[in-house]
């Protein structure tokens, strides 16, 4: 069985006789497709600002507990005391138990998401555990003010390194608020683009359906997709656009995970539209008829209205047009 495209079901739900018209067309370059490609590469350089400010913000986490690791290690080489020394024995053996008590634990999470958290978090406590453990020995040796005043010019030094870091991605964080700003887009992490070049067509295996939502913005553990239509922002969202975004929204659940509504742009407005099953399968119906006109090579127009018509871009050629 052929797939059809989310594009397709579109045309098809705004008049059956546009999208049989528009299956021998070739695409056309207008200001409509130009829009949609700068916001696209608007998109793509949000994408990219966002990564660097994570992973700018991630090195400045780590340089500044770097830090802190070894100013505290200079200051153990400059100061002797056995209070401290037993203190630190306590809070590595604290940690070690809570280390072992996630590992434990890790064990019984059936969710990989939750397994790897706990992982994660296991690795941190024993980092901790062996760190406090090393100052528990440096505590009672005797002082080295060499070594001590080294190391925490050293300490200093990494927390200027955390501090360019931090600038940095205070910087991109500026960068990605402008363009975000700029295009008019919602909140949340953009993890997928309409790029022919970068990101993969969604199929869907259950329903024979395919397409590329223009973003899609991760909100939460949700993954939201988003249509953005140019031009003249109506007074609500059409009902062909709201087919094309369930079909999206169908796409996303196989390959994500369901999300609990699309979001359709025009200009600044921004139209919710929630992931219903009599939605799901309105766009289903249309999918089958389209399957049956593919077959039987009947189509005609299925409404009066001539404003449609008028709006239509196959009219020159719409052997059915009313106007
Ligand atoms: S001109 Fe009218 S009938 Fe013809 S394809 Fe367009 S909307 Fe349909």
């Amino acid at each position: 069985m052929d797939y059809i495209s989310a594009g397709d079901i579109e045309k098809y739900s705004y008049c059956p006789l546009s999208w049989w018209l528009s299956r021998n067309e070739k695409h056309k370059e207008n200001e409509g497709v130009r829009r949609h490609r700068e916001i696209s590469k608007g998109a793509a350089d949000m994408k990219k600002k966002y990564k660097q400010m994570k992973e700018f913000e991630s090195m400045a986490i780590y340089f500044s507990i770097g830090a802190t690791i070894i100013s505290l290690v200079g200051i153990s080489f400059i100061y002797t005391s056995p209070i401290l020394s037993r203190m630190f024995i306590l809070f590595s053996i604290l940690w070690l138990g809570f280390s072992f008590y996630l590992l434990w634990k890790a064990d019984k999470y059936a969710i990989l998401v939750e397994r790897k958290n706990a992982e994660r978090i296991m690795v941190i406590a024993s980092a901790a555990a062996t760190t406090f453990s090393i100052f528990s020995v440096t505590f009672i040796l005797p002082p080295n003010y060499t070594l001590g005043y080294v190391l925490e010019v050293l300490s200093l030094l990494w927390l200027v390194f955390a501090t360019y870091f931090l600038y940095m991605a205070m910087k991109r964080d500026i960068q990605y608020n402008e363009i975000k700003k700029k295009l008019q887009l919602p909140d949340g992490e953009i993890v997928y683009i309409d790029d022919l070049q970068k990101s993969p067509i969604l199929k869907s295996e259950k329903y024979k359906i395919w397409g590329r939502p223009d973003l899609l913005i991760k909100m939460g553990d949700d993954y939201i997709p988003v249509e953005i239509k140019t031009g003249r922002v109506p007074r609500g969202p059409h009902f062909s656009h709201i087919m094309q975004l369930t079909a999206y929204m169908v796409l996303v659940e196989e390959n994500y995970k369901t999300p609990p509504y699309g979001l359709l742009k025009y200009g600044p407005v921004i139209y919710k539209i929630e992931y219903e099953e009599d939605l799901k399968n309105i766009m289903l119906q249309k999918v089958k008829e389209m399957r049956e006109a593919l077959k039987t090579g009947e189509v005609h127009r299925n409404h009066n209205k001539v404003g449609k018509c008028l709006h239509c871009s196959r009219r020159e050629l719409c052997p059915e047009r009313l106007s």
